[in-house]
């Protein structure tokens, strides 16, 4: 057998110390995102020696959480959907302490909030809502049936269906241009960061399909506790953040060879996976291996916080509210400790507002200054007064573009030792990225006979 390799499984990781990392190990997995935190997390349950390793100072990729003065700010507003299957494997979720959203949200059109509520969930407000301008009742009927269509395939047959954009699908299942409007281009276009729905309707079956069977959620301590509970299990002298890889040398004698910008040699006996985003490891690989093109544009998003006195926060809701008005800048925004009271220090709130798009050019100032003036239009400039404005996040890459033509199970294998995983593989969620961390292993499981001893 060319590639039996034999690996003592007794003492994992036993050479490796955090002072000074190895320079040889079994697997170097870049990037310390979910996706990577997922193939560690693999490769530690399979007793194979490995080096994650980070460029930032801290795990989590894209999913990170600032605490300032008490208040706990994700890096933009990011939920976790309780019913993400890979995450249900991976992730402990009593730790995580769970906090829930309402099952549904207030949409804001006309002057004033309207509810659009989940039947199973909230069946009263549900019943009530059939008559509000958000959509007709037709349009209800259609989000109930498409809920059974996504309900009755599977997961796979989801993400491999013929696709569409996400708008004609919408469309051609019946849905008036008022639900659209008011209703899934602010809902799902905050998902995507994508108001006009072209993402590919693959995606959209996956997340409807995941928000039908769960719930809407944000752990208590943030939502960076979910990449820290994964990095938590594996053994930190494995990991090592603060070093970026400059490029994989993927021909040297010594196999394949990862070269850090500080200068540092590692290799791998048995192979390097790169957890890194698209346009990351197509530089690290250009010359080399032709990763393909990278979808133009990708989602962007601009994030902001305010804090306010907590008898001040001017609804008890734990909803989501969207913009259904069709005007303005604010996508959707919520009130933090509304769901998460732990968001915010004692007697304070935390508001989040959310934008589509990276508004490149236009200044903090301004965009607070557009933000506050149109909330006041929303919940009145008396309660808005009192909120004060704390920090802004632009994040210029949240998600790649996953317009069609899409292929959500992208092949993880680039060559035999070399293996590809991240949102951009699979699916743009927290899911896609565990699930394709987990799927590169495998990969390279495949290709080495291992021999445990
Ligand atoms: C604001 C925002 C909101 C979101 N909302 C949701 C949501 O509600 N629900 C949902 O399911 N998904 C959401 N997502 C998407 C989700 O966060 C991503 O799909 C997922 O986190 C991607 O993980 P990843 O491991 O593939 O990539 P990343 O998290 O990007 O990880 C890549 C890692 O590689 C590191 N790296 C890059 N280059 C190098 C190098 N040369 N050397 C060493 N390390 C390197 C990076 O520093 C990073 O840590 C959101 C994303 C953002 C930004």
């Amino acid at each position: 057998m060319d590639n039996q390799i034999s690996l003592d499984t007794s003492t994992p990781n036993k050479t490796l110390s955090s002072s000074q990392p190895p320079n040889k190990t079994g697997v170097i997995v870049v990037g310390a995102g979910l996706a990577g935190l997922a193939a560690a997390t693999r490769l530690q349950a399979e007793n194979i020696p490995f080096l994650l390793v980070e460029a930032s100072d801290a795990v989590g990729g894209r999913v990170r959480t600032d605490f300032v003065d008490g208040f706990t700010l994700d890096r933009g507003f990011q939920i976790f959907i309780t019913a993400y299957p890979e995450a249900r494997e991976l992730l402990d979720y009593d730790a995580l302490d769970l906090q829930r959203f309402y099952s549904g949200a207030k949409v804001f059109f006309g002057g004033r909030f309207h509810t659009v509520a989940d039947p199973l969930r909230h069946f009263s407000d549900a019943v009530l809502s059939l008559a509000n301008p958000i959509g007709t009742v037709v349009d209800k009927l259609l989000i109930g049936l498409s809920r059974i269509r996504v309900l009755s395939r599977s997961d796979y047959n989801l993400l491999t269906a013929d696709e569409v954009k996400t708008i004609d699908l919408l469309r051609k299942t019946g849905f008036s241009d008022s639900v659209l409007d008011r209703f899934f281009r602010p809902f799902f276009g905050g998902v995507f960061f994508d108001r006009e729905l072209e993402t590919t309707s693959r995606l959209f079956d996956f997340v409807f399909k995941c928000l039908a069977l769960g719930d809407n959620t944000l752990p208590k301590n943030g939502i960076s506790a979910i990449p820290e509970q994964l990095a938590g299990k594996l053994n930190p002298s494995s990991i090592i953040l603060n070093s970026r890889v400059a490029s994989v040398d993927c021909d040297s004698d010594e196999g394949i060879v990862v070269n850090l910008s500080s200068g540092e040699l590692l290799r791998s006996d048995l192979g390097v996976i790169l957890a890194i985003e698209e346009f990351e490891a197509a530089n690290i690989l250009a010359g080399k291996i032709d990763t393909g093109r990278v979808k133009e544009p990708v989602r962007s998003t601009v994030c902001l916080y305010f804090s306010v006195d907590a008898d001040k926060v001017p609804v008890k809701d734990p909803a989501l509210f969207l913009n259904g008005s069709g005007r303005g800048i604010v996508n959707n925004m919520f009130f933090a400790t509304n769901v998460a009271p732990s968001y915010a220090p004692p007697g304070k709130g935390l508001v989040s507002v959310s934008l589509i798009g990276s508004y490149e050019g236009v200044p903090d100032e301004e965009l607070v200054k557009r933000v506050v003036e149109e909330l006041s239009g929303w919940f009145g400039s008396e309660a808005v007064g009192w909120w004060r404005y704390m920090r802004m996040y632009r994040v210029g890459f949240a998600q790649p573009n996953q317009c069609p033509p899409t292929n959500l199970m992208k092949d993880p294998k680039l060559k035999e030792g070399l293996y590809i995983c991240g949102d951009y593989v699979t699916s743009a969620t927290f899911d896609g990225a565990l699930v394709s961390g987990k799927r590169a292993v495998e990969a390279l499981l495949k290709d080495r006979t291992i021999v445990k001893v």
